[in-house]
């Protein structure tokens, strides 16, 4: 649910969305951590913002905040989770030519933390009303993971709430310059979300079923080691989108 209050001008007066929380002195949220996209930047370019219409050097080039949902101490709650995965993330080598299915490992691994990472970006996604994140709602799942995200419910009591990744590989990509939005995607009947970052494919799945038998020893949920299967980039939907908004581009030029 979408709180707004309005304030004596009739303007609306946003209110912090965390849980037990009534600031209203808000700041700049963003959505996706924005450290996901700063060492990709090109010392003299832009990140591109990948569209159906095409790729163009993205308007807000750390990625979209949010002005409208989170105070700065809560907002800063959720940084921890983002430090976490953003600094696990930037930790490791560029993505390989590894071929799909065989495995990929990093011993040191916190998967409860980059989990929770994980949900506060579809969480945060999921309270804007901005229109490039409509589609990502979680509907009663919202406030359950606000409650887990800030302490006030334990993640392994939703066995509805997994968190898979998947390593993206490609002999022609360094996979981890892109930055994959999260949409909705239908995995047989499961109600699971996909982002790309980090050089990973993650798949979050917020249903009561469980993932596929095939999905279920990459759960991350819990992990004190990373052990997940390379994907080939080129396979990937994500792939076929950039591809179709490349050729946007070049349609565009010629
Ligand atoms: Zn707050």
């Amino acid at each position: 649910m979408k709180v707004v209050r309005r304030g004596d001008e009739g303007m609306p007066l946003a209110q912090c969305r965390a849980p037990d929380c009534d600031a209203t002195k808000l700041c700049k949220a963003h959505i996706i951590p924005q450290g996901f996209a700063r060492p990709l930047s090109e010392a003299d370019g832009h990140n591109k913002a990948v569209r159906a219409g095409g790729a163009k050097p993205a308007n807000q080039p750390l990625g979209p905040f949010d002005l409208n949902i989170l105070c700065s101490e809560c907002d800063g709650k959720l940084g921890v989770f983002d430090e976490y995965a953003i600094n696990f993330c930037g930790s490791l080598p560029a993505s390989s030519a590894a071929p799909t299915g065989s495995l990929y490992r990093q011993s040191e691994f916190n998967g409860a933390i980059f989990a929770r990472a994980m949900l506060a970006i579809l969480w945060r996604a999921s309270i804007s009303v901005r229109e490039e994140w409509i589609e990502i709602t979680l509907g009663r799942y919202e406030s359950i993971i606000g409650n887990i995200l800030f302490g006030l419910s334990n993640l392994p009591d939703f066995p509805e709430i997994e968190i898979a990744l998947l390593r993206y590989a490609s002999a022609d990509h360094d996979a981890r310059r892109f930055i994959f939005n999260p949409f909705r995607i239908r995995s047989g009947n499961l109600n699971v979300f996909s982002m790309g970052l980090g050089g990973f494919q993650v798949l979050a799945k917020i249903d009561q079923r469980p993932f596929h038998k095939e999905m279920r020893p990459y759960i991350v949920n819990a992990s004190t080691s990373l052990i997940v299967p390379h994907v080939r980039f080129e396979e990937t939907a994500e792939y076929a989108f950039f591809q179709s908004a490349a050729q946007a581009d070049r349609r565009r030029k010629a």
